[in-house]
């Protein structure tokens, strides 16, 4: 069936003015506009978390120490209460009721000011606690980073500089190319011009139908206006108030949340957030969940274990929503979606664990690129979307998948330890019960992926202003922006002979 749908012009934008920009100067015109035309942005709000996250920073005063020295400093500045009461902390740590007696530890960022002054009363440690939290992949310097991200909706400066590693595995083994002589888009980030996050989901119409004079679709196409989605919880985890957080989150950033359609089909939701659901079902349950997804408005479907020839039937148990195919990521993956998409599927979920590792053991970045140009080759990529999952615990993630070839991603780890979820040991897989998520309340959970969202938004808008690009979409792939470490070694040091 060819359904006509309008993708890329927005509904304002046949009463724009079509002779020139010059009729725009006029004051009524641009309150016009002003009132046609809404900046996407996400609002945040503090949202502190509900258990107290270790510091990485534990500064440790000698009380004796700091009694003896503030004695002598009284005497010497003869009760000077302007100079009695100077802290050596910019940050406040020592600025509490009774100053370095109880310092606020939560506020030390490690700047290493007060040993510098006072090596005999003051110690800085990194905290045991803290070197607990996460696994080998979550860091916790992410978990860190993170909770700043969720409770402030801000992007972390430490103002102390880089102290870890320039290149390492995985994702950090890609460099972005943020160049000076490419700065066109720079006022993106302070609002004096757009760079737009915004992707689609779906098949993507490759002809435009000259009787209806728009383009020719065969099934719709979905508009998200941040380049993520919220992944499946593990089903040990259901029931805690973490679902009800994922969905009105998602309906606050315009994005969609997956979630188990059994699940939906015990606790219903409302209408109105059938909106930004996308049911899960096994393609061995279509007949089952057919008589459930009858007559919702859920706008997309995602099906597990799908072949060619299931598609007709997938395609016609939600006519109207967009059919996602959940395909795990392993040796033969280029093959099944290539198999998938000249069958006429349009958008693909590509699975990772939670450390990023496919099933054939490499890494979600090598296994994305090898897809991607293998899409290329097949004249099939710009017609299909790549959602890709695993391994996006931090912002950077984000562009750094994109590059490799994904049109979007899944957050999973994220969004759970963003709600104050713990990981107990190394979790990779949802199968491994090592997810410690206690109950939340449903609107301070969603609070805090907002933020969190509103933070790696705002630093994917940095790294695309620093390109020079004005929209993700044009990131897909774009490896002349990016540097493999792994090949910079190679042309490096490739042609040196090791030593005996
Ligand atoms: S290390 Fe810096 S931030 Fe931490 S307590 Fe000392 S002066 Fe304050």
């Amino acid at each position: 069936m060819n359904r006509p749908v309008n993708l890329f012009v927005p509904p304002w934008a046949a009463c724009l003015p079509t002779n020139g920009c010059e009729n725009l100067t006029r004051p009524g015109d641009l309150a016009i506009l002003a009132s046609m035309y809404q900046r996407f942005e996400i609002p945040t709000a503090p949202a502190p978390p509900l258990h107290p996250v270790p510091n990485k920073f534990l500064p440790v005063v000698r009380r004796p120490g700091l009694a003896w020295m503030l004695l002598r400093e009284a005497f010497h500045y003869r009760f000077q209460r302007d100079v009695l009461l100077s802290r050596p902390c910019i940050y406040g740590v020592f600025s509490g009721p009774v100053g370095g007696f109880l310092p606020r530890t939560q506020l030390c960022v490690g700047c290493m000011r007060c040993v510098q002054e006072y090596p005999d009363v003051c110690q800085v440690f990194v905290d045991e606690r803290w070197k607990a939290l996460g696994d080998s992949y979550f860091t916790p310097d992410s978990i860190s980073t993170l909770n700043y991200e969720a409770t402030t909706g801000k992007i972390m400066v430490k103002g102390v500089g880089y102290k870890g590693p320039f290149a390492g595995e995985g994702f950090d083994g890609l460099w972005t190319d943020m160049s000076e002589i490419v700065r066109p888009t720079r006022d993106g980030i302070y609002g004096r011009e757009y760079i737009s996050t915004a992707v689609e989901l779906g098949r993507k119409p490759t002809h435009v139908d000259p009787r209806a004079e728009t383009v020719a679709a065969e099934e719709p196409v979905l508009e998200l206006q941040v380049p993520f989605l919220f992944d499946l919880l593990p089903d040990a985890c259901r029931g805690n108030g973490a679902e009800a957080a994922a969905i009105a989150a998602a309906a606050r950033v315009r994005s969609l949340c997956l979630l188990p359609w059994r699940g939906l089909a015990c606790a219903p939701i409302r209408r109105a957030e059938e909106a930004v659901v996308v049911p899960v079902v096994a393609a061995c349950e279509a007949v089952e969940a057919a008589r459930f997804l009858a007559g919702k408005a859920f706008p997309a479907i995602e099906w597990t274990d799908a072949a060619p020839a299931d598609l007709p039937r997938l395609r016609s148990a939600l006519p109207g929503s967009v059919p996602l195919l959940r395909v795990p990521l392993g040796s033969g993956t280029s093959a099944e979606v290539r198999a998938l998409a000249a069958a006429g599927a349009g958008a693909f979920h590509v699975t990772a664990d939670y450390h990023g590792r496919t099933a054939d053991g490499s890494f979600v970045k090598d296994a994305l690129l090898k897809l991607h140009d293998s899409l290329v080759e097949a004249g099939l990529r710009e017609q299909v979307t790549l959602v890709a999952s695993g391994g996006i615990v931090r912002a950077e993630h984000v562009p750094k998948a994109i590059l490799c070839g994904a049109d979007l991603v899944a957050l999973d780890t994220a969004v759970w330890v963003a709600q104050g979820a713990a990981l107990r040991g190394e979790f990779t897989r949802a199968g491994r019960r090592a997810l410690d998520f206690p109950p939340l309340p449903p609107a301070w959970g969603a609070q805090r992926i907002v933020n969190f969202c509103a933070a790696w938004r705002d630093q994917l808008l940095e790294i695309l202003s620093a390109m020079g690009l004005r929209e993700v979409r044009r990131l897909r792939g774009e490896l002349g922006r990016a540097m493999s470490y792994e090949d910079l070694e190679k042309e490096a040091f490739g042609d040196l002979e090791r030593s005996a």
